[in-house]
């Protein structure tokens, strides 16, 4: 290859940091400055001339110019700034960078698949140059974040994620990619909008989406035999169908079901550190029936249930959700198949006071994109309820989340243990300092795919989801507690991301999931196969 390619592949590409040497035999003489320097050198620049931007929205835009430009660099300035860069790269920020996707589109990182290309995935997956991709996050861009159907623009999440999944675990960047299957959209906006960038047709369901899916899902694996699939923001009608599909055939997950679940379990063993009690003894109720909310309430209830050796229909007895048509019960004729495991004996309740009001619960987990639906009244009666209340906040971005974490703290007097989706700053409150943090998937689901394709492993069974969420719980520290935080911090997410991605490896080893020898050295194996971003 010649040099100026070199230069235009962001893999390959070390820019002013290639040396004398290397400007000569690769041939990029002439095409660069005289200085040579170092990563760090081009680091300190980099992240010097993100901050010359006021808006997140912009250093986005600089961002992913540079992801596009050198990934080592890109990756560098992540992995070193984590906690200043993940809300530009994740959420909220990347909810923007989607709306905004078709209206500045240049270049796209990624593969688009559309409805018009059925029969021909495998010729498009051949296109891809990478011959060893471990991880494919998917999208068909129907639910983002909390921002509803964007289509095509969608494609900002997978490409965040995976950039999560190399800076926080180590995935090699070469060996990711984001997908987005296109079948249209039922956004009027986008439909009517002559810069929208996907297939300008409402939404293909039915019988043509499934083949569609299926027959990514077979090319896909067919390419990369042991590639980890995640599937990202499907709409609801969708996900249910496809993690049922396809979880126990193939290597692959639901983030926003499964992941969730994972980080809101930690959430929960954090606060009864707090709280006292078991999890048998909580009453969760959730603002929210979709994804999210049903998803957390599974997985707490298969915590129970190994933890009490109890029947898991018994457990979930302890979860109540409420929909946007009420409180979920039995008497209820209009439930679909994952709300109806949730639908117990109670009376009916109109607004989501009432039914606090009726269930006294333990905990509310915000998972329905409501912004304010916590409010005063809310909070203050979950605080009359309970002297430590459990309030969870995870609707992204920050414009969807249920209550601040100011207003959590304020409307509790100081005694909510919170936790949201999107981040928020620290709140000082009656003299106290409250360290919020993220329940939010990217705690563990980089680490998770990281111990999957590490170990090789053929599907992604619950007990993954349990190891990870009870080692994720053993990282929060009393001075976690202390300030109010409910998980570790963000800036030590490489370390605390290896120990889940060992904890999780160390599980399929034990229940006969992976395929190989374990290592002598499981620990060091796992940090050895990690990717760090340097020359
Ligand atoms: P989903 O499957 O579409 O579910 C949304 C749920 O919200 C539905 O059950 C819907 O009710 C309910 N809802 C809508 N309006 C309501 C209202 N006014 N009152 C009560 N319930 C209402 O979406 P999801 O995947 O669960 O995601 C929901 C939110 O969680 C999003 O904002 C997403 O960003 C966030 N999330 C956060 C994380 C994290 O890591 N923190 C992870 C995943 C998702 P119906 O069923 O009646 O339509
Ligand atoms: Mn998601």
């Amino acid at each position: 290859r010649c040099g100026q390619d070199i230069l235009r592949d962001p893999l390959q590409n070390r820019g002013s940091a290639f040396t004398e040497e290397q400007r000569d035999q690769l041939g990029v003489r002439g095409f660069l400055p005289a200085r040579v320097e170092t990563l760090e050198e081009q680091a300190r620049r980099a992240v010097a001339f993100m901050r010359t931007f006021p808006m997140p929205i912009q250093r986005y835009f600089y961002l992913d110019a540079l992801h596009n430009t050198n990934e080592t660099l890109f990756f560098k300035v992540v992995c070193d700034n984590i906690e200043e860069v993940m809300p530009i790269i994740y959420t909220p920020t990347v909810g923007e960078a989607c709306q905004k996707f078709s209206h500045n589109f240049l270049q796209a990182r990624g593969l688009f698949i559309s409805v018009k290309e059925k029969g021909q995935i495998g010729k498009i997956l051949d296109n891809v140059k990478q011959d060893d991709v471990e991880v494919i996050v998917v999208t068909d861009g129907q639910r983002i974040l909390g921002l509803g159907d964007q289509g095509v623009n969608g494609m900002g999440i997978p490409v965040g994620k995976l950039a999560l999944y190399t800076a926080c675990a180590g995935v090699a960047p070469e060996k990711t990619l984001p997908v987005v299957i296109d079948v249209g959209t039922n956004n009027p906006a986008y439909l009517a909008d002559p810069l929208y960038m996907g297939l300008r047709q409402e939404r293909v369901s039915g019988a043509a989406y499934d083949e569609l899916i299926d027959e990514f899902m077979v090319a896909a694996r067919k390419r990369w035999p042991n590639v980890l699939i995640q599937f990202e923001d499907f709409g609801n009608a969708n996900a249910f169908r496809l993690l049922a599909r396809w979880k126990d055939k193939s290597l692959c997950f639901n983030d926003d079901i499964q992941g969730t679940a994972c980080v809101a379990l930690t959430g929960f063993y954090s606060a009864m550190r707090v709280t006292g009690g078991k999890l048998a003894d909580q009453r969760v109720l959730f603002l929210g029936a979709g994804e999210a909310a049903t998803g957390i309430a599974n997985l707490i209830a298969e915590a129970i249930a190994d933890e009490e050796g109890m029947p898991i229909e018994e457990a979930r007895k302890r979860c109540y959700l409420f929909d946007s048509k009420g409180l979920v019960i039995a008497q209820r004729t209009d439930l679909s198949a994952h709300k109806r495991q949730f639908a117990h004996e109670a009376q009916p309740a109109e607004s989501f006071l009432q039914a606090i009001q009726q269930l006294r619960p333990t905990a509310i987990v915000g998972v329905a994109a409501q912004q304010n639906a916590f409010n005063s009244m809310v909070i203050g009666e979950m605080s009359a309820i309970n002297e430590r209340p459990i309030v969870f906040a995870l609707s992204n971005p920050t414009s969807k989340a249920e209550c601040t974490a100011e207003m959590a703290y304020q409307f509790s007097n100081g005694r909510a243990l919170f936790a949201s989706g999107s981040p928020f700053d620290v709140v000082n409150y009656n003299g106290k300092t409250f360290v919020p943090r993220q329940g939010n998937n990217s705690y563990v689901f980089p680490a998770l795919g990281r111990a999957a394709t590490f170990v090789k492993a053929k599907t992604m069974p619950t007990g993954m989801f349990l190891a990870a969420a009870r080692k994720l719980a053993e990282l929060v520290s009393e001075e976690d507690l202390e300030r109010g935080s409910l998980y570790p911090s963000l800036s030590d997410i490489r370390p605390i991301s290896e120990a889940i991605a060992v904890a999780v490896a160390e599980y399929a080893y034990e229940k006969g999931l992976a395929c190989g020898e374990k290592p002598q050295d499981l620990p060091a194996a796992i940090k050895a196969s990690m990717y760090t971003p340097g020359y």
